[in-house]
């Protein structure tokens, strides 16, 4: 156990932490940053080869030092992780690697955290986990029989091995629709599963990113938002009805701050279903040994399914908070602000209809104010 009394802890070398890191160094408070991986941005290493900002670069960059001005206005996720290690070397960070957090409880009036390597005190602890921690991986019956190859959309690299292939996307997401892309750029012939109706914007509206138009749009009510929103859309995306799209009855603002849920940005999946090259099915309801039956009771054969089901946090496991501190999920209530009168904040929690590193830039700052103020 290291003696010394930190102004704070921070769980993560992910954006989250790498930005309240730079906020406090530059704030003059003294932290540690704990890192369960070896480098910094360790989701952002993993995710899929094909991936790009779905957020533009203007409202994506981390506190103090922008995303660099020769990048593309949607980066490449390696181009996310090299600006995630110059923004380590930049504000000169020295995250503590291979180092996961297992336990942090308050002792008194200060946070005490285990870590795999050792032991930490500070009077303030930030927790910058991730909001996209654990795969969340469904279960249905059949599944255990099944000859083919099941993976989660965070195990997916590319189409390369799926050439000539029948695959099966399961979760109409932004990780989703783009993997049905790459799926159909590698040669495969891809599926998708869609449980419930979604939400379908474009990236751009006349060539502005439509979360600018969100940002401008956010004092107003969300079903204003959405009402005002909706014609544009439609136009730009169609009824996708025909295709086995359906909408919900909530627009796609709404449903974000209601319900925490992001809508499908569309990056050319839509095209591709429109054209057939992405066959659209109803929710799995079980496996067979070759394949899946769908709720609409149709039987079909894929070699491979794809998970894009999401992520769940999982910082329940291992920090000790206040009742009140989490939902039924496990979701922190709070993201960004003091949590009640604990010293404790999270970072990178609060799904934001502005796009989710332009919230976890903001929130690093008032962090680090707060703090700083103590
Ligand atoms: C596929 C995908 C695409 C996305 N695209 C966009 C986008 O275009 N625009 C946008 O604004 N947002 C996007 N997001 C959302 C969000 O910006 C990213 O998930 C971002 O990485 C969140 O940063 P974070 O620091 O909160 O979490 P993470 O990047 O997940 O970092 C958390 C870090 O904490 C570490 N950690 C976890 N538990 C422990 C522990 N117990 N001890 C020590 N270390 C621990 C992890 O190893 C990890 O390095 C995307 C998310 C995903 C999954």
């Amino acid at each position: 156990m290291e003696t010394t009394l930190l102004d704070a802890i921070i769980v993560g070398a992910g954006p989250g932490g790498l930005a309240t890191a730079a906020c406090l160094q530059r704030a003059g408070q003294s932290f540690v940053l704990l890192e369960r991986q070896s480098q910094v941005g360790a989701s952002w290493r993993t995710h899929y080869d094909r991936l790009h900002l779905h957020t533009d670069k203007a409202h994506s960059s981390l506190p103090h030092y922008k995303l660099p001005g020769n990048y593309p206005r949607y980066p490449s996720r390696q181009q996310v992780v090299d600006y995630l290690d110059d923004y380590a070397d930049h504000f000169k960070l020295r995250p503590r690697f291979n180092e996961e957090v297992k336990l942090a409880q308050r002792v008194g009036p200060v946070w005490s955290v285990t870590t795999t390597q050792a032991g930490y005190q500070a009077r303030s602890l930030v927790v910058a986990a991730g909001y996209n921690s654990e795969p969340r991986v469904p279960a249905w019956p059949g599944m255990d029989h099944y000859t083919g190859q099941v993976l989660h959309s965070k195990q997916y690299r590319n189409g390369s091995t799926f050439k000539d292939q029948d695959v099966l996307v399961v979760g109409l997401g932004n990780s989703g629709g783009e993997m049905l892309i790459d799926l159909w750029e590698h040669g495969a012939r891809p599926s998708i599963a869609v449980r419930s109706p979604v939400n379908v914007i474009p990236r751009e509206v006349f060539g502005v990113p439509f979360l600018t138009m969100g940002i401008l749009q956010r004092g107003l009510p969300s079903r204003l938002v959405d009402a005002l929103n909706a014609p544009v859309t439609r136009a730009l995306i169609g009824d996708l009805r025909p295709y086995g799209l359906q909408r919900p009855a909530e627009g796609p603002i709404t449903q974000i701050r209601e319900q925490g849920r992001v809508p499908f940005i569309d990056v050319g999946t839509i095209q591709l279903i429109k054209q057939g090259h992405v066959k659209v099915y109803p929710n799995i309801e079980r496996f067979t040994p070759g394949g899946v039956v769908f709720t609409n009771g149709r039987q079909r054969d894929f070699s491979a399914i794809v998970l894009a089901t999401g992520f769940k946090p999982v910082v329940q496991h291992w920090l000790q908070a206040a009742p009140g501190t989490f939902n039924a999920d496990g979701a922190p209530l709070t993201s960004g602000r003091p949590v009640a009168d604990q010293k404790l904040y999270f970072c990178g929690y609060y799904i934001s209809p502005t796009g989710m590193l332009r919230e976890i830039a903001m929130e690093a700052q008032s962090i680090a104010r707060h703090i700083s103020q103590q």
